[in-house]
């Protein structure tokens, strides 16, 4: 008998959304961005060579990390690159959360957090949401070993206030908080406001969402000195080529655009608006979402029934088959004329659905 498979780390992964190929589906189920990346990323991809792949990227990334200092008034110091903010959250958890206290993250939240806390053997507790999907903060003062809080949250959309992140970081100075802020572009003010006066704040961001780069994979970290430098440590233990050349140049390259960002950005936000009044008025509650995404419910049909009927149409949005997210659909913000699409569908479907409801 050989024993190999008892000695393999076994693990539950985490489930990425589905990935749709062809052109002929209305795609809102992984928060991407519907509109192209900025117009000089697109420019230096067409003029970019394949001569620089013979060579090692460099290894500290510095034209991106250099991009991001500029745009964002820190020293280069205190920002972190890496392979989209899963990666960075994970190096984040592998790096800060060492101690023999249970981390802390909402009952609902990002789910690839227990994930990784699982995969580094970290012990971790998730205080639950109120019934609104509200953060007690009370339950975030009480001894711990880290803090994870993406803010605004996913699914729920829901953002906190500033000022109660920073209640939160204050209270725990003994530990690391990190602040997932994947989505704060879409509305939300960044904790990065905080991490001069909080050193042991990170706050982690994307270029997956607001600046339409998902698939390029590049996230990062901002916060102190000395936490850029143990989560630098971590990467150089592990693989010190995380950022390949490409993602290097393009993402430098869409950092520069203001302009563009900004008006991609309130483009989404201001169809986010408007989706919520025409939800609302087809019999969904809608929580305040800040982000690029709305987390809906029908007062009569079941999420999942509505999930199923827009897949067979070809229109993809998030069903989490979880308790307590059950009677939710998370529905990304697509272009106008993608909503447009998906109001058709439910305006003529949803009275038609809703009978296995019904019956109970
Ligand atoms: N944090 C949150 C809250 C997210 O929803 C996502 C997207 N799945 C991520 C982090 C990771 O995004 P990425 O790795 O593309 O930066």
């Amino acid at each position: 008998m050989k024993t190999w498979k008892d000695h393999i780390r076994k693990v539950v992964p985490y489930v990425p959304g589905e990935q749709p190929q062809g052109d002929h589906v209305i795609k809102l189920n992984t928060n991407e961005n519907p509109y192209p990346p900025a117009p000089g990323v697109r420019r230096v991809l067409r003029e970019m060579g394949a001569d620089q792949f013979r060579k090692y990227p460099d290894p500290s990334a510095g034209l991106l990390t250099r991009a991001l200092a500029d745009r964002y008034h820190l020293p280069a110091e205190q920002i972190f690159v890496g392979v989209g903010s899963d990666d960075v959250l994970g190096m984040a958890f592998l790096t800060f959360f060492n101690s023999k206290k249970p981390i802390l993250f909402p009952d609902i939240t990002y789910s690839f957090y227990p994930v990784w806390a699982d995969l580094f053997g970290i012990l971790y507790e998730t205080p639950a949401l109120d019934e609104e999907f509200r953060l007690r903060r009370e339950d975030y003062k009480r001894d711990n070993g880290g803090i994870v809080l993406a803010n605004p949250n996913a699914p729920t959309g829901l953002c906190v206030p500033l000022t109660q992140v920073e209640d939160i970081v204050r209270w725990n100075q003994d530990v690391v908080v990190i602040v997932d802020e994947a989505y704060i572009d879409f509305g939300g003010q960044s904790a990065r406001a905080l991490i001069d006066r909080y050193e042991n704040l990170l706050v982690v961001q994307t270029f997956s969402k607001s600046r339409s780069m998902a698939g390029m994979r590049i996230g990062y970290a901002m916060g102190s000195r000395a936490l850029i430098s143990a989560l630098e440590d971590v990467k150089y233990s592990y693989n010190s080529y995380t950022m390949n050349a490409p993602s290097i140049i393009l993402g430098a390259e869409a950092v520069k655009d203001e302009a563009y960002f900004r008006e991609t950005v309130e483009k989404i936000v201001r169809t986010r608006e408007a989706a919520k009044e025409r939800f609302r008025q087809m019999g969904f509650s809608c929580t305040d979402s800040r982000t690029n995404f709305l987390f809906v419910s029908h007062e009569r049909v079941s999420a999942k029934e509505i999930f199923e009927a827009l897949k067979r149409a070809g229109i993809y949005v998030r069903y989490f088959a979880v308790p307590r997210l059950e009677d939710y659909l998370r529905i990304t913000i697509g272009t106008d004329e993608e909503m447009e699409e998906l109001y058709r569908f439910l305006e003529k479907e949803l009275p038609k659905m809703g009978a296995e409801r019904a019956e109970h």
